[in-house]
């Protein structure tokens, strides 16, 4: 199967489809992809009816704000009742946390500003001089570098980041180490992988001996990629493969991958429906101490595992229920007025699939 360069070909798309239905597997077979905007190009595209019906793909923990613990969102509020200015991506506004979350607490008076990047949060900073300003950091691999880059570039005394950051590959090794969750192959998400390249899935994957196929995100990279999960499947030869080479590389990209380093560490992380993944979360190294914001301010939060009640998140963030399995969802539980973190973030698979009607058949 070579690499689709035009994006919209119904030859190469009724081919793909041929090749999907040919190869599929007469029993169940599970994929999972760890990316909101994979689940966007699926759903938007109805690329389900592609699939015949022993093949099921779901969105496991592929939102960087749905992940992001309820704990850190309190430690956030804090920081702010505490006096600091408190920056983050607009998602995270109306992620509910520990009973409250930044937008209700702006409400009550706490400094919250939404930023489109780290960039942003710094030129407040130079603006309030008499202000702490914390950038809360989320997101996975593609946004850690744009943290790290303003940390390195000398930000002023009153900047500190309250990291979130997290990595997608640890992630999905934890998956598959939870009870019936039943993988069969990941379709590895593009943007991570340009950054990470091919070769950082081995390291976590490769004792599982699972197929992993790197995707983009044009509909027919996304049957590509599953045309070659169902090949290695089919051909019991499962390994890391590139089905993205037009953007990515077997080493990734050496600049952002520099950044990373220079600044973070890993360190064992909380994930929200999932719990705590070894090495998994990115934390400021030593040397940059005196922009942890947890270092700045006296605030501790324990994580509290309750879950919202009758919200399925923890199983659509693990691949083990789709959004419609919730009896919440598209009733009491809609963008308007989300009970769980997958309604809120865009990434989010119950936000994903409201806004575009799910698996309903074309
Ligand atoms: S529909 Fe709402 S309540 Fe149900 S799992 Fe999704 S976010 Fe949670």
């Amino acid at each position: 199967m070579s690499q689709p360069f035009h994006f919209s070909d119904p030859k190469r798309a009724k081919e793909l489809s041929d090749a999907i239905r040919i190869l599929a597997p007469r029993e169940p077979v599970k994929l999972v992809h760890v990316c909101g905007t994979h689940e966007i190009a699926i759903t938007r595209n109805g690329l389900r009816r592609f699939l015949p019906a022993s093949v099921r793909i779901l969105e496991g923990p592929g939102c960087p704000v749905c992940v992001t613990p309820a704990a850190d969102i309190e430690t956030a509020i804090r920081m702010g009742e505490n006096g600091a200015i408190v920056c983050s991506f607009g998602d995270m506004l109306r992620v509910p946390g520990m009973g409250r979350s930044l937008e209700s607490a702006r409400a009550q008076g706490v400094d919250v500003r939404t930023v489109l990047s780290a960039d942003e949060a710094v030129r407040i900073a130079r603006e309030n001089t008499k202000r702490e300003v914390v950038f809360f950091a989320v997101g996975f691999e593609t946004t850690a570098p744009m943290t790290a880059a303003v940390v390195l570039d000398d930000p002023p005394p009153n900047f500190s980041v309250l990291t979130s950051h997290k990595r997608i590959p640890p992630a999905m090794a934890a998956l598959l180490d939870l009870p019936d969750t039943g993988i069969a192959g990941y379709l590895a998400p593009g943007h991570v992988s340009t950054i990470l390249g091919t070769k950082a899935y081995e390291p976590d994957l490769a004792r599982y001996r699972i197929p992993v196929v790197v995707g983009g995100f044009e509909p027919l990279d996304v049957l590509y990629a599953i045309a070659l999960l169902l090949r290695q499947i089919h051909d019991k030869a499962p390994r890391v493969e590139n089905g993205y080479p037009r953007a990515v590389s077997e080493g990734g990209n050496p600049a952002a991958l520099a950044l990373l380093d220079a600044v973070f560490e890993t360190a064992d992380a909380a994930w929200r429906g999932i719990g705590t993944i070894p090495a998994s979360g990115l934390k400021l190294r030593s040397e940059f101490h005196s922009r942890d914001a947890r270092r700045r301010f006296d605030v501790r939060v324990e994580e509290d595992d309750a879950e919202i009640c009758g919200c399925r998140c923890p199983e659509v963030l693990t691949a083990r229920a789709v959004p419609s399995d919730c009896p919440l969802f598209a009733k009491r539980c809609t963008p308007l007025s989300p009970v769980g973190p997958c309604m809120v973030g865009a990434e989010g698979a119950c936000s994903i699939w409201f806004r575009y009607e799910g698996e309903r058949p074309l």
